[in-house]
Order: C-alpha cells, then structure tokens, then sequence
C-alpha cells in the first residue's frame, strides 16, 4: 500500500546534526496520520507521498523546515530570587513572550545570582538531518481521520 491521504504511517526515524552527529533516535516505532493533519513535519509527508512500506530516506533539511530559526527574543536572564523552586538546568517553566503570550522556557544554566532561559526550541536554527525508514502503511479509520490523529498502537491514546 502506497503512502497517500489518510493513511496511517509507521515509521522509525532518526535525527543527525549537519555533521551527522545523532541527536536523537526513536526507541519505539511512531506512527502518524498522512495528509497535511501537522502530525508531521511538511517536508517529511512530501518525502514519505506515494512511498511503501520498506522506503527508507534521509533528508537534509534547513531550520526553516524544521524547528525554525532562533528568536533571540526568547533568551531571558533572569534574577535568581525569583524563580521558581525546584527547577533546574534541564528544566522547563511557563513563562509569557514579549507579546504576552504564555510560552515554555527551558532553562539553559545558572550562573551566580542569574538563571538563564530560552524559550526556543532546543533544535531551532540548526540543519537536521533526518533518516526515516517505513515500517508499515494501512488505511487509517473513520474515526482516526476525523480525529486527526492515529489511534492504537503507537498512536493516540484517549
Ligand atoms: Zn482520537
């Protein structure tokens, strides 16, 4: 069965840095609902169309189509005193943009007095590499395309 809309797309998928270095590797099979759902990335549904089971690709793709450049905006400093017990480097904390406009910060280090966050994400402004490999392809359900999502194994539970 060939990858088209409302398919349900198994797949395994590794993420390299531009020097190939590996950034991150699924453990588990993830599986989504192809057809422009945002289940994921734009460029990876354009590489995966029409493909079948067994496809395997990687795709070397610009921040641009990935995580989107960095916002320097989205850097803070703040004092020490005022954030929030129990948070640390590696942490992550709500806070609002310049726009007031509520936003995840993760929290990069603490130096003396000053904490420092970013609210990009953490694979913003970088060229990616994908390796992609389909595991499996089936007809997604009634419900599943309805949903916008993939139910069952690997897919959403609710
Ligand atoms: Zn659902």
């Amino acid at each position: 069965m060939k990858i088209t809309k409302d398919t349900a797309v198994t797949l395994r998928f590794k993420v390299l840095d531009a020097q190939g270095r590996l950034i991150e590797q699924s453990s588990e099979p993830s599986v989504y609902l192809h057809g422009g759902y945002q289940n994921t990335l734009p460029k990876i549904e354009e590489a995966l169309e029409g493909k079948e089971a067994g496809y395997s690709v990687t795709l070397a793709l610009e921040p641009e189509d990935t995580f989107g450049l960095r916002d320097e905006s989205l850097v803070r400093v703040i004092p020490k005193s005022e954030f929030p017990p129990g948070v640390k480097v590696g942490g992550q904390l709500q806070g609002v943009t310049d726009r007031g406009e509520p936003h995840v910060f993760h929290v990069m280090k603490i130096k003396g007095p000053e904490v420092h966050l970013d609210g990009n994400h953490p694979l913003a402004g970088k060229s990616l590499r994908f390796g992609i490999t389909v595991l499996g392809v089936r007809a997604a359900s009634a419900e599943e395309i309805a949903h916008g999502h993939v139910h069952g194994e690997h897919g959403h539970h609710h």
